[in-house]
């Protein structure tokens, strides 16, 4: 179900990776300040074991930070929800393309993929949210991945 990785509530979204090794990242914005996940078991990685220099994880940081409060003020309900939601879905938004450009930098490393924001709400994605091609279904978690965009839902 799309959004159910963000809803939270079982506390499995702080696990840590037990993979043997990376065959991937996803950066999302998952309750917790770093924003580097497995791709195979979305678990969390440390910067540090990835051997990301520190500026790397500062500027990850930074750039979830703004991710993430957008998410809080869109699972608040408030005044500000509407807002938080048309800025994580805008394509040309600051977060959106911060994420899959930290996404493309990352990829000359591992596959990395952005995770966009999605109100399940609204459906299960079935186009890229950014270049409106298909998407790829062929992944272990989320509806599926845009590999142009490096973008996953
Ligand atoms: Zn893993
Ligand atoms: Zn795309």
């Amino acid at each position: 179900m799309a959004g159910v990785l963000q809803d939270g509530g079982t506390g499995s979204e702080t696990e840590v990776c037990q993979c043997a090794e990376v065959r991937g990242l996803v950066l999302a914005c998952l309750c917790s300040p770093n924003p580097l996940h497995c791709v195979a078991c979305r678990g969390e990685i440390g910067g540090e074991a990835l051997g990301l220099a520190g500026r790397e994880i500062e500027e990850l940081r930074r750039c979830f930070a703004v991710n993430g409060a957008l998410f809080e003020l869109w699972l608040e309900s408030g005044e500000y929800a509407d807002f938080a939601k048309t800025s994580l879905l805008n394509p040309e938004g600051q977060v959106n393309r911060d994420g899959m450009e930290m996404a493309r930098r990352l990829s000359t490393r591992w596959p990395t993929y952005y995770w966009w924001f999605q109100d399940a709400e609204d459906g299960e994605a079935e186009k890229c949210p950014s270049c409106g091609e298909e998407l790829d279904r062929s992944v272990e978690w989320g509806s599926g991945k845009c590999e142009r965009c490096r973008v996953m839902v």
